[in-house]
């Protein structure tokens, strides 16, 4: 734990590190320079074993040939096309492929570079809906306490992430109500897959945010299906359905915030299809490419287009946009890593070491310091009892010590996340949890 690093020869004083300990790193930085398959390499020369794809973000693993193969030859063709007002082979190829992955109906592809961009960009696509359809009223934007979509306006107005928000507060969205979070440790404990409890927490939609606001003024209720970046809460049994059920009946827009959850994390292209439960809207972006060149994107249902598009005057239809969407080199790396992921059967293969997956987190309980562990598909959550007093202190710790012991281990607050990369092997994903074991010895 006392190691000091290697002096990096880096003038560390420039950068200001997103979502970073900065005075932390800067003065005991964790450099990596390198990565193949599931390891990073560190600037003192230590194999790093990847434990959350990155940021959940590499399915494939690291250094995928053909995903550079398919850059470079992008580069050498067509290195960069103004999506505004023209357009180019890839990312039409892209989003007919992203299109073909999604449940039945949600064909339509909108690409931004970010799962930041791609939730704004949701809840802008519910606006100019509901305002093409004629009830413009409708604008209301309903998330979930815990839900994380983002840090821009939009996202971190509908999120429930209260560290995210509160240097902000004073100016968040203001047509935004929450749904409450599904979690109980009370009456989930140490559940596996889906909890038994808690369908009913949906019902608050109904009951309250509907009750208060009326539902002809609400656009969209935004949930991620399994939340990630809050810990790892599972959905209880029957509550999709139910916030769909409902939203059906309101004519409410239901968009599934996927950046987590789509492209295999689940053991399925998306959890919508995992779970039998199909939204209006779906974000995407992370594995969308395998995180090798930033993407992001919403996809919706073909109605939901067609009323904006169709029924608009002659002219752009939707002022929305990036610079970079649909980037050539971002979509020849989805299209190559979309490809990667159908020959590899990757997203079976997550569905095939869940088990196992599931099997070594839950044999954390009863390890000192655990209060509880949730699983879902190739993803766990680890719940670690609070240093009294400073919360989150004991999951900074436990990431440090993590580093130590040759492993990125990802937490939010005291929370640990295991998510590894789907090529990893059953003996890779012994070593995670194995880290995670003496990482939990050693925390003082
Ligand atoms: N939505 C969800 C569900 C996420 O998990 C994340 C990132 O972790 C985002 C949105 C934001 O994505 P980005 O960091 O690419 O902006």
């Amino acid at each position: 734990m006392d190691r000091h690093p290697a002096d990096t020869g880096l003038d560390l004083r420039h950068q200001w590190m997103p979502f970073t300990a900065n005075r932390s790193f800067k003065a005991a930085p964790r450099l990596l320079v390198g990565a193949k398959g599931v390891f990073y390499r560190s600037a003192d020369g230590r194999e790093i074993i990847d434990s959350l794809s990155g940021l959940w973000c590499v399915p494939a693993g690291h250094a995928r040939q053909e995903i550079k193969q398919a850059i470079v030859r992008q580069f050498d063709e067509l290195d960069f096309a103004p999506p505004f007002q023209t357009g180019h082979p890839a990312a039409f190829e892209a989003a007919s492929r992203i299109a073909s992955l999604m449940p039945a109906g949600l064909n339509r592809v909108f690409f931004t570079n970010s799962g930041s961009e791609a939730a704004d960009t949701s809840l802008k696509i519910a606006l100019a809906y509901h305002r093409a359809r004629g009830e413009p009223q409708r604008t209301l934007l309903v998330g979930r306490m815990r839900g994380y979509h983002g840090v821009n306006f939009g996202g971190m107005s509908v999120g429930g992430m209260p560290a995210n928000r509160k240097a902000f507060a004073a100016n968040l969205l203001p047509r935004v109500d929450h749904l409450p979070h599904t979690y109980s440790r009370e009456h989930q404990a140490y559940s596996r897959g889906q909890p038994d409890w808690g369908a009913h927490l949906a019902d608050y939609l109904e009951t309250n945010i509907i009750a208060l606001h009326d539902a002809s003024n609400i656009a969209a209720v935004i949930v991620e299906p399994v939340a990630g970046s809050t810990g790892v809460l599972v959905p209880p049994k029957g509550y999709l359905e139910r916030l769909r059920d409902i939203c059906t009946r309101h004519g409410i827009l239901l968009i599934f915030d996927e950046v987590i959850t789509g492209f295999g994390r689940v053991g399925a292209a998306t959890a919508a299809e995992r779970f039998g439960v199909t939204p209006d809207a779906i974000t995407f972006a992370k594995g969308v490419n395998n995180g090798m060149v930033p993407m992001g994107g919403v996809v919706v249902r073909q109605d939901v287009h067609d009323t904006i598009v169709n029924d608009s005057p002659p002219g752009i239809e939707f002022f929305h946009g990036y610079t970079y969407s649909g980037h050539p080199l971002a979509t020849a790396a989805a299209c190559a890593a979309l490809d990667l992921y159908e020959k590899e059967a990757l997203f079976a293969r997550a569905r095939e070491l869940e088990g196992h997956f599931q099997d070594l987190a839950h044999a954390l309980k009863g390890e000192r310091l655990v209060q509880d562990i949730r699983s879902f598909g190739l993803a766990a959550g680890i719940d670690l009892e609070p240093r009294p007093g400073v919360p989150g202190a004991r999951g900074f710790e436990a990431a440090l010590c993590a580093f130590e012991l040759g492993m990125w281990l990802r937490t939010s607050g005291d929370t640990l996340a295991i998510a590894p990369p789907l090529v990893a092997e059953r003996a890779h994903i012994e070593r995670m949890f194995e880290t995670v074991r003496k990482v939990l010895k050693t925390l003082p």
